[in-house]
């Protein structure tokens, strides 16, 4: 094993991601190394890039899938009881803690950090996957990815699709034929589109754009696409979901295009006693006017989901590995060296990509 390690390290909102070399740390009884595969640019990554309160220097990338490089005194099993060797490629994270009041409720344990959110300028420095080795705390939360699963499907558990199974099960679930709208047309979208037809949808309809994203949906099973480039503003797409749900709406509405003003929009769209799911953002994007009479009126249930827990992981990847047939390994659209890390966020920001992905050891 090398001595020192690349990583891309965030020094400051607006300016470039910087590579730079770091000592390969020793491990703590407990934690282990991981040598990193495949780190995918998510959407709060890119938020972050730009937001001042963001703190630096940070090594981001928090959708991760490596190979153990050094077991340590580490778990000799995954979460599933598998044994575990140098060389097995993993899903991770930091433990739920099992403490806290929100781990005694099941849901989103907020204590340990997580890769990808850890500040770098202390050992042992590489704590985030847009680097070439990743330190796992002691005690960490890991899942093998089955050996005849290729990387780039196992990565989509936890882009995307690991939350949306969060938030539909959090929302009550997805009934047998169920029309599904799907506002947003990006890797949170399509997570939605791909366990709304897993959990039984009947027809998915995803609004989006630009075209290359609305034919990887087609591809991934979408129903019908709405292209927000013809149907340029809400009333018109409100229109659209009407005349295409023979003026009833729709059984569910998932919101993951992060956009402020689409909740409003969304609501509109729901059926009298539908369900509507508001998926992330982090970031706070502020009040925004929608009409809350929409909730008794239409006996509207509404939900929010920003995350998942380990669970919805592990169901995520099998179902994947198992029962989905769509291509979605081809979510991956592009894919970069750890040198163009700053040109692998333009593919992101720009929406030419889908998925961006980093392979720093390639
Ligand atoms: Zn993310
Ligand atoms: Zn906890």
């Amino acid at each position: 094993m090398a001595d020192t390690a690349k990583a891309a390290v965030f020094v400051g909102a607006g300016k470039p991601l910087e590579i730079q070399e770091f000592p390969v740390p020793t491990l703590a009884p407990g934690a282990i190394l991981v040598s990193m595969e495949m780190a995918a640019i998510c959407g709060s990554d890119a938020h972050a890039l730009h937001h001042d309160s963001t703190p630096a220097p940070m090594i981001f990338g928090h959708e991760n899938i490596g190979t153990i490089a050094d077991l340590g005194s580490g778990p000799r099993t995954d979460c599933m009881g598998d044994p575990l060797r140098e060389g097995d490629r993993i899903l991770f994270r930091a433990s739920p803690c099992g403490r806290c009041l929100n781990c005694a409720r099941g849901n989103f344990c907020m204590v340990p950090p997580q890769p990808g959110f850890i500040k770098s300028d202390e050992p042992p420095h590489l704590q985030g996957g847009f680097g070439q080795y990743l330190y796992l705390n002691p005690n960490p939360w890991l899942l093998k990815v089955p050996d005849d699963m290729s990387t780039e499907r196992a990565l989509v558990s936890v882009v995307g699709t690991h939350t949306l199974l969060n938030g539909l099960e959090r929302m009550g679930g997805i009934s047998l034929g169920d029309t599904v709208v799907i506002q947003g047309s990006g890797p949170m979208g399509i997570g939605g589109l791909i366990m709304a037809k897993l959990l039984g949808a009947g027809r998915c309809i995803v609004i989006g754009a630009p075209a290359n994203r609305l034919d990887l949906a087609t591809e991934m099973g979408a129903d019908d696409t709405v292209d927000i480039g013809y149907y340029k503003d809400a009333e018109s797409r409100v229109t659209k979901i009407q005349e295409m749900t023979g003026g009833k709406g729709a059984d569910v509405v998932i919101e993951c295009s992060g956009a402020p003003a689409a909740t409003e929009e969304g609501l509109e769209m729901v059926r009298f006693d539908g369900k509507y799911l508001i998926v992330g953002p982090w970031t706070d994007y502020g009040p925004q006017p929608i009409n809350p009479s929409w909730f008794p009126r239409k006996a509207i249930k509404a939900t929010g989901v920003l995350a998942s827990e380990p669970r919805h992981i592990i169901r995520a990847m099998r179902a994947i590995h198992n029962m989905v047939e769509a291509p979605v390994e081809k979510l991956v659209t592009h894919q970069f060296p750890l040198a163009e890390v700053n040109e692998a966020f333009e593919s992101h920001e720009k929406l030419t990509a889908m998925i961006a992905v980093i392979r720093p050891n390639a």
